[in-house]
């Protein structure tokens, strides 16, 4: 069995899509628990999101999903997000920067 990585991150667009659903749930639950066990372990900020991230994925790696496929799929993911955080900005969010 191989893990269809396109088909967990497209949109399909409907009230109740899967790819939303997952990252409205990591932004609410996963983000802020990550920083609260950093804090409470005396941990660097973010070590958790970053090496959690990477350990969640190296099991797919141990599973025989190609780096290059993996790599590929992170990447498309952070460039939807940065593209999130432009138009969010763009549209009237706090004032960053020199602007
Ligand atoms: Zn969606």
């Amino acid at each position: 069995m191989t893990t269809d990585l396109e088909a967990l991150t497209e949109h399909d667009m409907g009230e109740d899509c899967p790819v939303c659903r997952t990252q409205d749930l990591v932004d609410a639950i996963l983000l802020p628990a990550a920083a609260a066990w950093e804090q409470r372990n005396g941990l660097a900020r973010v070590s958790l999101a970053l090496h959690g991230a990477a350990g969640l994925l190296g099991a797919l790696l141990e599973e025989g999903v190609p780096r290059e496929e993996l790599e590929r799929t992170l990447s498309e993911l952070l460039d939807e997000i940065e593209q999130q955080i432009l138009e969010d900005t763009t549209m009237g969010g706090p004032p960053q920067g020199t602007a």
